[in-house]
């Protein structure tokens, strides 16, 4: 048996595209600069830190923790408003595969995205419980520090040599790989294979498909 910790935003939905733009725009309406590439390379950080970053560096000054809630709060609304993500291709049959092989199933995210929650029992019926989820609200230090991963790992009480981390992005690798996991790098996004590479992945994937492939080759 396995534990599985599968990354939320661009591994199990498709929601990247809308985050960057609800990021580049939020960003832009409070004076601060953060492109569509921007996104995607600091992908996995929670938005307390995302917001801080550009602030110290744009503003160069601390940001409070009112711009940092109301920041965030906007982004939210407006990611929100832009409708549901759906579900990544191919990862309903990897998840249900390792749910009827007994592995358990986990999400750890940087995301407090409280509109995506809402609909994982609704594209993923019976396979996520909140005991099995690690998010924003749940670690001090987001992607890229271990914490997240570190925190499934515990809970779980799993061995790390029976974890597997699911990752679509650089930092989100680099988490996996510091917490001493073995780490899946599937690459849903526009950042070449190299930069998921880069940061130590174990392997790295086109798409879910193909790890479906190499999973039912592996077991068989
Ligand atoms: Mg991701």
């Amino acid at each position: 048996m396995r534990a599985w910790f599968f990354d939320m935003d661009g591994t199990l939905f498709d929601s990247m595209p809308h985050h960057a733009l609800s990021w580049e725009r939020t960003m832009a309406a409070n004076g601060l600069v953060f492109s569509i590439e921007d996104c995607y390379r600091n992908e996995g950080r929670t938005g307390s830190d995302v917001i801080s970053t550009a602030i110290r560096q744009q503003l160069h000054r601390e940001a409070t923790e009112e711009e940092k809630s109301r920041i965030y709060a906007e982004k939210a609304a407006m990611f929100r408003q832009m409708g549901g993500a759906e579900p990544i291709k191919g990862v309903k049959e990897v998840l249900q595969y390792l749910k009827d092989k007994g592995d358990e199933i986990w999400i750890v995210t940087g995301s407090g995205q409280q509109s995506l929650f809402d609909t994982l029992e609704s594209h993923f019926p019976g396979i996520f419980a909140r005991e099995r989820m690690i998010t924003a609200y749940d670690v001090t230090r987001g992607k890229p520090d271990p914490e997240p991963y570190l925190a499934a790992w515990r809970k779980s009480g799993f061995k790390k040599k029976d974890c597997r981390v699911v990752e679509n992005a650089p930092l989100g690798i680099r988490a996996g790989k510091a917490a001493g996991l073995f780490t899946i790098g599937i690459n849903t996004g526009p950042l070449p294979d190299a930069d998921l590479q880069n940061e130590g992945a174990d392997i790295v994937l086109p798409d879910m498909r193909t790890l479906l492939d190499r999973l039912q080759k592996n077991d068989n």
